[in-house]
C-alpha cells in the first residue's frame, strides 16, 4: 500500500516523496483513511511511529479541500510540551508547503506579542500548548469558534503533566460539532474518560513503534557505586568516543549539575528541562543536533517528543521510577533501523527499579562491570533473591510500582496517574516494545 493509494492529493504526495518516505507506516495506513472520511480517531501510538504525519497529512488535505478565507483556526493541535509543539508545527509546514494553508504555533516561555500578530494575520492550523492558548483566549487574541478538527497529541503526557483542567477549558471554547483525533501511547482510566467525553464512535488505530526497542536497541546495565556515576559516565563517553549521547536524570538540578561536571571534564554538554527558558532549550537542542554539544542531559518530560535523528547512545544516569518510562527513554535511540545502545548506570539502591524494568521487559538486561569501577554488589544476585519469574513465562500482573513516590519533575498527582496507567491493550505499543 502506497501513499498514492491512500488518496492523498498530489501536493502532499510530492512533499512526502521529498521527505524520502516511500511507504506509509502502519499508523499512517490506518489513520489517514479514517481521518479523510471525517471520522474521530483514537490512536495508540508513541513518538517514532510516524504518528505526526498520520494526522497532519489528512488534516492538511481536508482543510485544503474545504477552502476558506476565514482568519480563525480551523484545526487545533494541543501538545504537552513546547518542543513537541514546535516539531508538530514544522511537520505541518513541511508536508503542507504546496497547499497554501497557514500554520502557527503558540506556547509559553516566549513573548506573546509576535504570537498575537501572527494570529491576527489569519491561521488555518494552530498548534498550541494548553496554557498559552488559554492566555490568548482570555485576552481574546484567538477565536476558537471555527475549529473543525481538534487533535490531542500525546494525550497521556498532557494528563501526566496536569493539563486536564486546561484541556477541559479549551474544549468549552470549541464548537460542539467537530472532528476529534486523540493520540496516546498508553491507556489509563483518565485517558479512557477523556476519550469518552471527546470522541464520537472513534476508529481505533493502534500500532507498535516503528522500531521496537527490543529489536534494535542493544541494552546494557553497569553496576556502579553511588558517588561514582558522573565519573563513570565521563569515562564511558571518552573511552567509547561517543559523539552524541542523550542522558536521562530524574531531577532538573541533577541535570544541571551533571552537565556542569561534564563540561569541567572537557566534554561538551548541555542540560534541557522545564525550568530553562525556551531560548535556552532551543539553543541546547540545536547545539546537540549540529554536533557542537556531545552530551544532552534531560529530564523525562523535557525529552518527551524530541525528534533527534541519529542518536546512537542513550544513558539512564538514574533509572526512572515508572518502568514504562524506561521504554520511552530507550526508544529514543535505534530509530529508523539504525542500531542504538541504551546504557543504564545502576546503584545498589536502584536494584528494585532495575528488577521492575526487567519484569516489564520480560527479559534480562545484560549486566557488565566497567573495569576500574567495580561495585561491591551484584545486580544478577538481586534477580534470584527476589524470585523474579523466568524470562519466557508471561506475567499475570504488571510490575509492582515503587512504594514511595520519588521526587521527580512531574510530581504528584501526575506521578500517581502514571502509576495507575495501564497498557493501551495487552498487545499495546508498550507491550510490543518490551518484547
Ligand atoms: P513521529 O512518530 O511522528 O514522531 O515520526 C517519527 C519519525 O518518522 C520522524 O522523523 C518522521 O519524519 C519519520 N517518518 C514519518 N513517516 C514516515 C514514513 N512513512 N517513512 C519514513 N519515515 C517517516
Amino acid at each position: 500500500m502506497s501513499f498514492e493509494n491512500l488518496g492523498l492529493v498530489p501536493g502532499l504526495l510530492r512533499a512526502v516523496a521529498q521527505k524520502g518516505y516511500t511507504d506509509p507506516t502502519p499508523i499512517q495506513l490506518q489513520a489517514i483513511p479514517a481521518v479523510l472520511e471525517g471520522r474521530d480517531v483514537m490512536g495508540g501510538a508513541q513518538t517514532g511511529t510516524g504518528k505526526t504525519a498520520a494526522f497532519a497529512l489528512p488534516v492538511l488535505q481536508l482543510l485544503h479541500e474545504r477552502r476558506s478565507h476565514d482568519r480563525r483556526p480551523r484545526a487545533l493541535v494541543l501538545t504537552p510540551t513546547r518542543e513537541l509543539a514546535a516539531q508538530v508545527h514544522d511537520s505541518f509546514d513541511t508536508y503542507g508547503k504546496e497547499l497554501r494553508l497557514r500554520t502557527a504555533v503558540i506556547f509559553g516561555g516566549v513573548n506573546i506579542n509576535p504570537q498575537i500578530e501572527r494570529l491576527k494575520k489569519g491561521v488555518d492550523i494552530l498548534v498550541a500548548c494548553p496554557g498559552r492558548l488559554l492566555d490568548h483566549a482570555g485576552q481574546k487574541t484567538v477565536d476558537l469558534s471555527a475549529v473543525e478538527i481538534l487533535i490531542l497529541d500525546e494525550a497521556d503526557r498532557m494528563l501526566d503533566m496536569g493539563f486536564i483542567h486546561d484541556i477541559r477549558r479549551v474544549l468549552k471554547l470549541l464548537p460542539p460539532r467537530r472532528q476529534n483525533l486523540m493520540f496516546s501511547a498508553t491507556y489509563s482510566d483518565e485517558i479512557r474518560e477523556l476519550a469518552n467525553g471527546v470522541l464520537h464512535q472513534p476508529a481505533l488505530v493502534e500500532v507498535a513503534p516503528r522500531n521496537t526497542a527490543a529489536e534494535t536497541v542493544n541494552q546494557v546495565a553497569h553496576p556502579v557505586s553511588k558517588g561514582r556515576k558522573a565519573e563513570m559516565l565521563a569515562h564511558l563517553v571518552v573511552s567509547g568516543d561517543w559523539r552524541r549521547v542523550l542522558v536521562f536524570t530524574k531531577m532538573k538540578h541533577g541535570a544541571n549539575r551533571l552537565a556542569q561536571y561534564l563540561v569541567k571534564e572537557g566534554i561538551g554538554a548541555a542540560a534541557i528541562h522545564g525550568n530553562k527558558s525556551q531560548s535556552a532549550r532551543t539553543k541546547a537542542l540545536a547545539d546537540f543536533k549540529n554536533g557542537d554539544v556531545r552530551v544532552l542531559v534531560a529530564t523525562d518530560i523535557a525529552a518527551r517528543g524530541l525528534d533527534i535523528d541519529q542518536l546512537p547512545h542513550v544513558v539512564n544516569f538514574e533509572l526512572p521510577h515508572v518502568p514504562e518510562d524506561y521504554i520511552h527513554r530507550i526508544g529514543r535511540t535505534g530509530r529508523a533501523g539504525a542500531s542504538g545502545e541504551a546504557v543504564s548506570l545502576v546503584t545498589q539502591e536502584e536494584q528494585p527499579l532495575f528488577a521492575a524494568i526487567e519484569r516489564l521487559l520480560r527479559k534480562h538486561i545484560p549486566v557488565q562491570t566497567v573495569p576500574g569501577f567495580e561495585a561491591d554488589f551484584s545486580l544478577e544476585a538481586h534477580r534470584t533473591a527476589h524470585g523474579r519469574p523466568p524470562a519466557n513465562r508471561p506475567l499475570p500482573n504488571r510490575p509492582t510500582p515503587p512504594r514511595s513516590p520519588a521526587p521527580s519533575e512531574n510530581a504528584s498527582p501526575a506521578s500517581r496517574n502514571r502509576r495507575r496507567r495501564r497498557r493501551f491493550r495487552p498487545s499495546g505499543p508498550v507491550a510490543d516494545a518490551a518484547r
